[in-house]
């Protein structure tokens, strides 16, 4: 089977959206191709045209630091992330998820962009960047404009872009200062390869004292069709001591407020709801305690 006909490696935005155009949607991005190209294969998405390679755009896979803003190109791997000294200890989370997606060889050509654009509410890299509250530059309908990452979703695997006509850019990540951390961890199939049961990501603020929570986003995924913050929870730890009883309270409010679904592949809807109470117990103590410390080791790291 021939999955595609024509390979182009287009080195400006310009010339990708200038081919991307002229095979008038019958040509597509790959970043990696690690999700792409098993679509294709099993027949969920059709044959190509052509590919449109990102991943040599002058841009797209490098990372620049903007104060205290970091600049992350759509075509940046997960080895690329995991690798970078500031997300580790400025934004955890980041290369905690990214550093669990698949094998080494996954990471070192699946990209950040890919992840999201894909739009799954389980995907790794994508429920780091919710709770970071990312913000995303996107070409769509011809616009260049930047997007707060929610915005991007429109239901499991369907998101704002067209593959055959718009180009996710780059993402705007603001890095934690003091008193800030994140967390990130992932319950996943022992044998399992691609997609957690579920994974939580959570971001917090603490208040001078290091004892309350001044502000918190946490995102809980797969729990509904499209990745989104989970704000009851959030809402339970907002100007509280971050100790048992508060993470009990955001446990509680995660019972009430997420509805996840069964997969057959993956879990029950009732197992889900139990490896939430667990990751919050883990993921929200450990934010807290790299908060306070200022100290942040990512944690798992390819050890999956
Ligand atoms: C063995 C295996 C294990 C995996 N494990 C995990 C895992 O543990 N966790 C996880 O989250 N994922 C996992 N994945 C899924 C996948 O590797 C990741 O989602 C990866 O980040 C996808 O990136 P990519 O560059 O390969 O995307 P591609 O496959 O190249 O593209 C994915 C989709 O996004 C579009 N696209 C890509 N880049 C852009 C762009 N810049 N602008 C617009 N559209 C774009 C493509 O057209 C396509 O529709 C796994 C996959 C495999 C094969």
């Amino acid at each position: 089977m021939t999955l595609w006909k024509h390979y182009h490696t287009p080195s400006t935005l310009d010339e990708a959206l200038a081919l991307l155009a002229s095979y008038d949607g019958r040509a597509r991005i790959v970043a990696g191709g690690t999700d792409l190209l098993l679509d294709i294969r099993h027949g969920h998405v059709p044959p190509q045209e052509a590919l449109i390679d990102v991943t040599c755009i002058d841009g797209l896979n490098t990372m620049r630091l903007d104060g205290d803003t970091l600049l992350i190109g759509a075509g940046v791997t997960h080895s690329q992330i995991v690798g970078s000294d500031t997300l580790a200890s400025r934004a955890t989370c980041l290369v905690e998820s990214c550093g669990v997606v698949g094998g080494p060889q996954v990471r070192n050509v699946g990209t950040l962009g890919g992840n999201v654009a894909h739009a799954l509410p389980a995907g790794d890299g994508t429920t780091s960047l919710v709770a970071l509250d990312a913000e995303v530059e996107v070409v769509h309908q011809g616009e260049r404009r930047w997007l707060p990452i929610g915005e991007l979703f429109l239901g499991p695997g369907v998101s704002l872009l067209d593959p055959t006509r718009d180009i996710l850019v780059q993402f705007r990540v603001r890095l934690c200062g003091p008193r800030e951390a994140t967390a990130f961890k992932r319950i996943m199939r022992p044998q399992g390869v691609a997609l957690p049961i579920l994974g939580c990501a959570a971001w917090l603020r603490l208040d001078e004292a290091g004892e309350r929570c001044e502000d918190a986003r946490v995102c809980i995924g797969p729990v509904a069709k499209v990745p989104a913050r989970a704000t009851a929870v959030e809402e339970a730890l907002r100007g509280a001591p971050v100790d048992e009883a508060a993470i009990e309270r955001a446990v509680g409010a995660a019972h009430e407020s997420l509805s996840p679904r069964t997969s057959k592949y993956r879990a029950t809807a009732e197992y889900r709801q139990e490896m939430a109470d667990v990751l919050l117990r883990r993921v929200l103590p450990l934010a807290a305690e790299r908060a306070r410390t200022g100290q942040a080791v990512p944690e798992g790291v390819g050890m999956e």
